[in-house]
């Protein structure tokens, strides 16, 4: 790693701001960083200005945290090439979705021996019926390595400062220290650990549950049924990582990364918020996307679509029920009110 390590986020959403104003300050204040860190924003035009020129000139990014000002030494770029290529930690914060083809992008453009950390919850359909895991896709494109970061981190409430917790997944030891440097706030507080696949599911299948108990909240069921869904939620995905990624550790779901995120999610999160309004308005999840969200970007009916295609390739969805049906529902090949019937015969009560 260079005398002074270099930092770029990638991305400049919701989340991705929020974090910008912790690394920055983190950049600025700590010896063994560069001052000046980049943040790359997908250029877009806010009242007739650039956005990446009102948040260089106001410091804060007016669309996606407004109200928050981010550090003076984060600055906005709109070449994801310019903004990357002289960064040891490249902080990837988009939605999953888009990574694919950042990465093709990136390509060659950056330092060889940079690292990576993924904060990006979501999966990609890999050939042959299963998924990829966002910092494979990372590490595989870019040939770099890529820990991740993920826990009950609402990233309003993360800006506001307000105390949280949070999970770094580091297989290599030694990267976790400049990690946790880079990220460990007063507020923020870090636990790395060296399960890193663990931790990346766990954040990717929380925020299916949170459309189920999205779901609930719209059919008003009540908080018994919505904490029978975070259970099941819970232990479909304790499931799923025994199933696809043996060898994990159970302890990884009592880190920031399983058990908060999840409760988190499905009582603050935007996939409960959209998915309650799905129920109750009758409108699409896409439709309703575009009017809640301002631009924001839902993970969990993708997420849940990416795992269906593995589930149904593998014959798996009779075990993952409620995966299943949350998948079913955000497509519209069940109601909303058919959930608790496809989780009444759950295999966990049988
Ligand atoms: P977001 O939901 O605010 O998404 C908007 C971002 O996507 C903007 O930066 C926008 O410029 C960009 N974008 C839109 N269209 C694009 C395109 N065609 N190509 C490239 N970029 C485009 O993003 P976020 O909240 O920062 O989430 C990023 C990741 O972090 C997600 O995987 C999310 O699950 C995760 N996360 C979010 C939160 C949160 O509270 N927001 C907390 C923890 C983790
Ligand atoms: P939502 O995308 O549902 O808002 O969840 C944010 C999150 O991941 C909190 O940790």
């Amino acid at each position: 790693m260079a005398e002074k390590v270099n930092v770029c986020i990638v991305g400049s959403g919701n989340w991705g701001s929020a974090i910008a104003k912790i690394v920055g300050a983190n950049a600025a204040a700590l010896p063994e960083f560069e001052e000046r860190v980049t943040m790359f924003v997908y250029e877009e035009m806010i009242d007739g200005k650039k956005l990446t020129e009102i948040i260089n000139e106001t410091h804060e990014n007016v669309k996606y945290l407004k109200g928050h000002k981010l550090p003076t030494n984060v600055v906005a770029v709109p070449d994801l090439v310019e903004a990357a290529k002289n960064a040891d930690i490249l902080i990837f914060v988009v939605p999953h979705q888009f990574i694919p083809n950042f990465c093709k992008q990136l390509l060659g453009k950056i330092k060889p021996n940079a690292i990576a950390i993924s904060l990006i919850k979501g999966f990609d359909k890999a050939e042959g019926g299963g998924i990829d895991l966002i910092s494979h896709i990372i590490t595989r494109h870019l040939k770099i390595p890529c820990a991740v970061l993920m826990g009950a981190n609402l990233a309003n409430e993360v800006a506001e400062g307000n105390f949280c917790e949070t999970t770094i997944g580091c297989t290599d030891k030694k990267y976790g220290k400049v990690l946790r440097d880079l990220f460990q706030a007063n507020h923020f507080r870090v636990v790395v650990v060296e399960d890193a696949e663990a931790v990346e599911v766990c954040g990717a299948l929380k925020n299916i549950v949170a459309c189920g108990a999205g779901f609930v909240d719209g059919l008003k069921l009540g908080d018994n049924t919505k904490a029978a869904v975070i259970r099941l939620g819970l232990m479909e995905m304790i499931r799923f990582v025994d199933v696809f990624y043996p060898g994990s550790k159970l302890s990884t779901f009592f880190e920031s990364c399983g058990v908060a995120d999840l409760i988190t999610t499905c009582y603050g999160g935007r996939n409960r918020r959209v998915s309650e309004a799905f129920v109750t308005s009758g409108k699409t999840i896409e439709d309703l996307e575009k009017e809640m969200l301002n631009g924001q970007k839902l993970q969990g009916p993708p997420t849940a679509e990416e795992v269906n295609y593995m589930l149904k390739n593998k014959g798996l969805e009779d075990k993952f029920p409620l995966f299943t049906a949350i998948h079913k529902i955000c497509t519209n090949q069940l109601k909303p009110k058919d959930l608790i019937d496809c989780i009444r015969n759950h295999p966990e009560h049988m």
